[in-house]
C-alpha cells in the first residue's frame, strides 16, 4: 500500500470504530446505595455502591417538617431508626412516627439501622447488615449530591445520581412540594439534562406530567410502575400505564419506565423456560428506556436457581437498560462476564 494511502487508512478507521453504532452497556442502578451490604440509603451505602462502580446510585427523598429534603425511603421513621426509644410521645394513633412530624435537627439524632418488619422488629432481609452500634445517621439530598460529587471527583469517574420523589399528596397535604424541592436541589448541584447524569423517578404520574408540562426541569424522568393493589389510594392506574396505550402516554412525558421486574419475567414454563410480557418490547416501541426493580441477589423468586440466572433473563434474554440492584457489586461482576 502506497504511504499516502496507509496515512489515509490510519486516519479513517479511528474515525470509522468511534462512528460505528456501539451497543450501550446495561446501566448498574444502586438501590438506596449499595443497600445488600450495608443499611439503605446512608451515605456508607452510598460510598460502598460507588466504590462497586455502581453507573447510577439511586435515593430516596421526603421531606422533614422544617422543609428539608432527606435520604430517605419511608414515610414514617419507625422501620430503619430508633425514633419510638428517642422521641417517645411522637407517634400518631396509629403507633408511627412521621417523617413530617419532626425537624431536620431532631431526624439528625435518629441512629439508622437495617430495616426490619414493623409487625415483629424482625430483619427484612436476615443475611444482611446487623450492628445495632448507631454508626448510621439520616442525610439530606444535598449532604447526598456532595457525597458524589467529591468521590466522582476524586476517583475521576462520573457517577450519576437517580432521585426518587417519594409521596407527592402526602406531602402536599402537609404543605411541603417534595417534587420542586428535588428538581431545586439537583439543579442547584449542576444537574441540568441528561448528558449530567441524572434521572428524576416517581411512582406518582400526574407530578411527572406536570414537571414535564411546566418545563420545571430537562433531567429525564422515569415512571415507576407498581401494581395497583399496593397503594389502594394510588392516583396512578398502573395497569394502564403497562397497556400500549398507556406507555404512548408515558413516552410523552417520560425518558422511561421503572417496573418492577416481576412485571417483565412473570415465571417459568413446566418444560422450565422463563415466561415474559411484552413489556420491555412495548415499552421500546415507544422509545422508552426500562430499569426493572430491585434485584436482589438474597431475595429471589422460587423458581429462579440463582442471581446470575436472573440477571441473565433480564440482561441478556430480555435486554433491558439497567437494572435497579441491592448488589451493585454482583451485577458489575455478571456484565463483565465473570
Ligand atoms: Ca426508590
Amino acid at each position: 500500500m502506497p504511504a499516502h494511502c496507509r496515512l489515509i487508512a490510519a486516519l479513517l478507521v479511528p474515525l470509522l470504530l468511534c462512528a460505528a453504532p456501539v451497543a450501550a452497556e446495561p446501566l448498574v442502578i444502586a438501590h438506596r446505595g449499595a443497600s445488600g451490604y450495608l443499611p439503605e440509603n446512608t451515605l456508607a451505602a452510598t460510598a460502598l455502591a460507588h466504590a462497586q462502580d455502581a453507573d447510577y446510585i439511586e435515593s430516596d427523598v421526603v421531606m422533614t417538617r422544617d422543609g428539608v429534603a432527606i435520604v430517605f425511603h419511608d414515610l414514617y421513621l419507625d422501620a430503619t431508626t430508633d425514633v419510638a426509644a428517642r422521641f417517645p410521645g411522637r407517634a400518631r394513633a396509629d403507633g408511627r412516627h412521621y417523617v413530617v412530624d419532626f425537624d431536620y435537627a431532631e431526624i439528625r439524632r435518629l441512629a439508622v439501622h437495617e430495616r426490619v418488619r414493623l409487625e415483629d422488629r424482625q430483619p427484612r432481609y436476615p443475611r444482611r447488615f446487623s450492628s445495632d452500634a448507631g454508626l448510621f445517621r439520616i442525610h439530606s439530598l444535598a449532604d447526598q449530591l456532595a457525597l458524589i460529587r467529591g468521590l466522582n471527583r476524586t476517583s475521576n469517574r462520573a457517577t450519576g445520581v437517580y432521585v426518587e420523589i417519594k409521596a407527592p399528596r402526602w406531602h402536599a397535604r402537609h404543605g411541603l412540594d417534595v417534587a420542586a424541592a428535588v428538581v431545586a436541589e439537583l439543579h442547584r448541584h449542576g444537574y441540568r439534562d441528561g448528558l449530567d447524569r441524572a434521572f428524576i423517578q416517581s411512582f406518582d404520574a400526574s407530578t411527572l406530567r406536570e414537571l414535564a408540562a411546566a418545563g420545571a426541569t430537562r433531567l429525564p424522568l422515569i415512571q415507576l410502575i407498581g401494581e395497583n393493589d399496593w397503594w389502594p389510594d394510588s392516583r396512578t392506574d398502573y395497569d394502564r400505564l403497562r397497556t400500549p396505550d398507556g406507555l404512548r402516554e408515558v413516552a410523552g412525558y417520560a425518558a422511561g419506565i421503572g417496573p418492577w421486574y416481576r412485571q417483565i419475567l412473570l415465571g417459568k414454563t413446566d418444560a422450565g423456560a422463563p415466561r415474559y410480557s411484552t413489556l420491555v418490547a412495548d415499552a421500546r416501541a415507544h422509545g422508552l428506556l426500562v430499569h426493572p426493580y430491585t434485584l436482589r441477589a438474597d431475595a429471589l423468586p422460587d423458581f429462579v436457581g440463582d442471581f446470575d440466572e436472573l440477571l441473565a433473563f433480564l440482561l441478556r434474554e430480555q435486554r433491558v437498560d439497567g437494572v435497579i440492584t441491592d448488589h451493585p457489586d454482583r451485577v458489575r461482576r455478571f456484565l463483565a462476564g465473570g
